[in-house]
């Protein structure tokens, strides 16, 4: 996984379609209907290896296989290691299943009062609007029913999922997901949008999106019209590698950050992908300098056929330590697990404090030096049955001889 930052650089170009007109190639529409759906035409353009072979072949059954023509320049194609490649391209892996691996590994069906609303915490619901997305990633959490290669056939029920958080007043926060919302055509983005704002008690509307990352020209100024109608919409992208920030998602963070839309960034912890630290480092950089605040970093869900994507945990936990305090509090997101079968989402820290008690706590810094904090105060002057009876308060002369506590304790060790 050896990367190179080249930090003054933003990828840009038409790269294996420079014959493309421009008005094509910045079009959407075009982006959707040119993408890279099978084995015949992946092999145009690049030579898979025998296990991407199998997997592309397997994917009918699991994932579906699509690849925009703007993602896809950002492979390379001499490389079966490329962080890209490995995201998009279909491996034999799919196939074998292990045995802590769920279909519904969140048991997100079982919490769904309407088929597509995912309602697990107490203030907020998931809405997944849509089966589709530009793209798919080969790990994805709802791979059993994005795409429909599995036949799941979900029929998103707009109307009863609206209808039941009209009826729900402590939901106060609503995410739209899937698939992926922006997919849905710009009139009935207006309407969904323009429905939840119509509801009194939803306070917060986010829309999590791949998007910005698969298909910028998506981000068009008719669509930032419509969040900027219904704003604050808030937004979270999936950026999981630095070379996945190019000139053109971090033209479409402009508009839609000049829109008024806040930006997070959830990336999935992606073994020889990701889950290294200077990878890490460079990734949230550049986040930063697109106007995105990275959010979470997830560990993997336990989806069937998702073994070969696994990060250890311990990785994970390195990869925060290796961000607290050595970079930007900005670039450092908080990376959770979810919890299997339906917890929702834990915090995993590294862990600082080393003792705590009703004294005080004992922990370390980001270089590990320790420290202590007194939770318990201490009176400056003790009483020590000398000073006058009757007195409340030490002469100002005591105060002044008094020995002043050091402001920060030293360091223990
Ligand atoms: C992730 C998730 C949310 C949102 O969680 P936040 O921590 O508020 O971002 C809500 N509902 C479900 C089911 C989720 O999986
Ligand atoms: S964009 Fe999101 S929903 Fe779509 S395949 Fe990727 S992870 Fe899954």
């Amino acid at each position: 996984m050896s990367y190179t930052e080249d930090r003054a650089t933003w990828y840009n170009g038409q790269g294996l379609w420079p014959n493309t007109p421009g008005s094509d190639w910045g079009n959407w529409t075009w982006q959707f209907r040119n993408r890279i759906t099978r084995l015949e035409q992946l092999e145009q353009y690049m030579t898979p290896t025998p296990e991407e072979r199998a997997g592309i072949l397997f994917a009918s059954q699991k994932l579906a296989l699509a690849i925009t023509p703007y993602f896809f320049n950002l492979i390379d194609r001499d490389d079966p290691d490329c962080p890209i490649r490995k995201q998009v391209i279909p491996r034999a892996g799919e196939a074998q299943l292990a045995a802590e691996e769920r279909l519904d590994s969140l048991g997100e069906d079982e919490h769904s009062p309407v088929p597509g609303l995912v309602h697990r915490y107490p203030d907020r619901v998931l809405f997944l609007v849509t089966d589709r997305c530009a793209s798919y990633c080969r790990y994805c959490t709802r791979s059993r029913m994005v795409s429909n290669a599995q036949h799941y056939d979900f029929h998103p029920q707009h109307e009863a999922a609206l209808e039941y958080i009209a009826a729900h007043p402590e939901v106060r926060d609503v995410l739209l997901s899937g698939g992926d919302p922006l997919l849905l055509a710009d009139n009935k983005l207006d309407y969904l949008l323009g429905r939840l704002r119509a509801i009194p008690h939803v306070e917060f509307i986010r829309i999590g999106s791949r998007i910005p990352v698969f298909l910028p020209q998506r981000i068009t100024p008719q669509l930032c019209d419509i969040f900027r109608k219904h704003g604050p919409i808030w937004m979270s992208i999936h950026v999981n590698h630095p070379k996945e920030c190019t000139q053109a998602l971090k033209d479409a963070c402009e508009r839609l950050a000049f829109a008024g839309v806040p930006l997070g960034n959830q990336s999935v912890l992606l073994r020889g992908i990701n889950d290294d630290p200077e990878v890490m480092k460079a990734l949230v950089h550049r986040l930063l300098r697109m106007r995105v605040r990275p959010y979470y970093i997830y560990q993997m869900d336990l989806i069937t056929g998702g073994a070969h994507f696994k990060a250890d945990v311990r990785r994970g936990i390195e990869i925060i330590e290796a961000l607290r305090g050595h970079t930007t509090g900005y670039a450092v997101p908080q990376y959770v697990i979810d919890a299997p079968g339906g917890g929702g989402k834990v915090p995993i820290n590294p862990d600082y404090i080393e003792r705590i008690n009703d004294q005080e706590v004992i922990f370390r810094n980001f270089e590990g030096r320790r420290f202590r904090y007194p939770i318990k105060s201490t009176p400056l002057v003790p009483d020590s049955g000398e000073i006058e009876s009757g007195s409340e308060r030490p002469a100002p002369e005591a105060l002044a001889s008094a020995k002043l506590a050091p402001h920060r304790e030293p360091v223990l060790a």
